[in-house]
């Protein structure tokens, strides 16, 4: 079963997706970390959770709460709300490590696990500070270009997978056909002059990664309470 989940994570969606009920903790569970208690902040639309296997401190994932492939299938009201999320991750990262520089990337798959994508349900990977990404993907002969909402939409439209990388407040977006599963993790760990596995299927459950994925579950859970405040309470 294992191994099944790990050769097929995306899938359609609805059932078999790991990121829409009733899988979308199932990966959590397998590495015996938190699921649901592990969404650091919540609204009608994304959950904000650490990625289960962290590429450094602080990497956690807005994803919708629909399933949606990637954010260039979202409508004009999705990707305000989804900026939104990215500013508030921005005043997270400044109280929690003390820069509010972040690195935002997305594999947004035009067809079933293309443009590198690690799982086809849209989600931002985010990271404080600001490796330097978008100097690794253009290396590997990828050209940005102003990554406006309309240019995501018009990819994905015509069938483009595309990877989108914001960085030093300027997002850009860059030809994903091709490109080899899960490229920008790649290219995260070559800017971070990692010698640590990308792929999440090699790290997570390990205890490295079990315990950056909990260090930066607390870390983030108490500048969300400074910031934000206790949770709502839900019986009331
Ligand atoms: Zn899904
Ligand atoms: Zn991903």
């Amino acid at each position: 079963m294992l191994e099944e989940a790990l050769a097929e994570p995306s899938a359609q969606p609805g059932r078999e997706c790991v990121l829409c009920p009733p899988l979308r903790f199932r990966i959590n569970a397998m590495a015996g970390l938190p699921g649901d208690p592990s969404v650091l902040a919540r609204d009608r639309d994304f959950l904000l959770m650490p990625d289960v296997a962290p590429l450094a401190d602080g990497h956690v994932l807005l994803v919708t709460r629909e399933h949606h492939q990637c954010a260039g299938d979202f409508d004009a009201r999705l990707w305000g709300r989804a900026l939104r999320w990215r500013d508030r991750v921005s005043r997270l990262y400044r109280y929690a490590y003390g820069t509010g520089e972040l690195l935002l990337f997305e594999h947004g798959p035009a067809l079933s696990q293309g443009g590198g994508a690690c799982i086809d349900h849209a989600h931002w990977h985010f990271l404080p500070g600001t490796p330097g990404v978008r100097d690794v993907v253009e290396e590997c002969g990828l050209p940005g270009t102003p990554a406006e909402f309309a240019a995501l939409r018009a990819r994905f439209r015509t069938g483009r997978s595309y990877l989108l990388v914001e960085e030093r407040g300027t997002a850009t977006v860059h030809p994903g056909d091709g490109v080899r599963g899960q490229f920008l993790r790649w290219a995260v760990t070559a800017a971070l002059g990692s010698a640590e596995p990308w792929r999440w299927q090699e790290t997570f459950g390990l205890p490295g990664s079990r315990r950056c994925f909990l260090r930066t579950l607390r870390t983030l859970r108490r500048a969300a309470a400074a910031l934000d405040g206790p949770p709502p309470c839900e019986h009331r």
